[in-house]
């Protein structure tokens, strides 16, 4: 059954997939590549890997990994061992891929500022749809329950035991869990 929410999810997803297609036509790349650099862009240091690439964007494994081939080949990712587990391997975007992501970013969200109600409201429906479908991953660390802010004014992740800063907190986690409401 069709409701309101269907109709301006359907549109929202429309509008959305058509600034990307826009702005990847004028940035000379695919659209699937524009929205890989998207990502990598707004993720943080837990989640940029090619299999948080193929969950986020729910591709193959094997359609992400020609994916960043073809993006490394033409020298807008760069991939590095993880330090502390060497079995593990990060995608980076150059400092090219860096100035291409912030202009596709401009075209998608062009001057909406931080619209506090409409930011709220999405964030609350994300949250409901996540729960409801029992769908774990992809949020800020603001609204993680992993998340602790400490008497000095930094945070700490639960789940790593590490520190955040700042700006690490608004980036894009896959462990991310919503806290459930009682
Ligand atoms: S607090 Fe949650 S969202 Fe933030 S890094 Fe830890 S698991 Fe990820």
């Amino acid at each position: 059954m069709i409701n309101d929410i269907n109709i301006w999810l359907e549109r929202l997803t429309s509008l959305y997939n058509s600034q990307v297609r826009h702005a990847a036509n004028t940035e000379g790349i695919r659209p699937v590549h524009a929205e890989i650099l998207q990502y990598l862009s707004i993720c943080n240091r837990y989640s940029n890997t090619a299999q948080a690439l193929s969950e986020y964007l729910g591709q193959t494994k094997g359609s992400i990994s020609q994916s960043v081939q073809l993006l490394e080949k033409d020298g807008l990712i760069e991939r590095r061992q993880c330090s502390e587990d060497k079995r593990v391997t990060r995608l980076f975007l150059t400092p090219k891929a860096q100035a291409i992501a912030e202009r596709i970013g401009k075209v998608l969200m062009p001057n909406l500022g931080e619209a506090k109600e409409a930011n709220n409201a999405l964030k609350s429906l994300l949250m409901d749809w996540q729960l409801t479908n029992q769908h774990k991953g992809f949020g800020q660390c603001q609204t993680c329950r992993y998340n602790s802010l400490l008497s000095d004014g930094t945070f700490q992740c639960g789940l790593t035991g590490e520190s955040l800063s700042s700006d690490e907190v608004k980036l894009l986690c896959r462990e991310h869990e919503f806290q459930v409401r009682s």
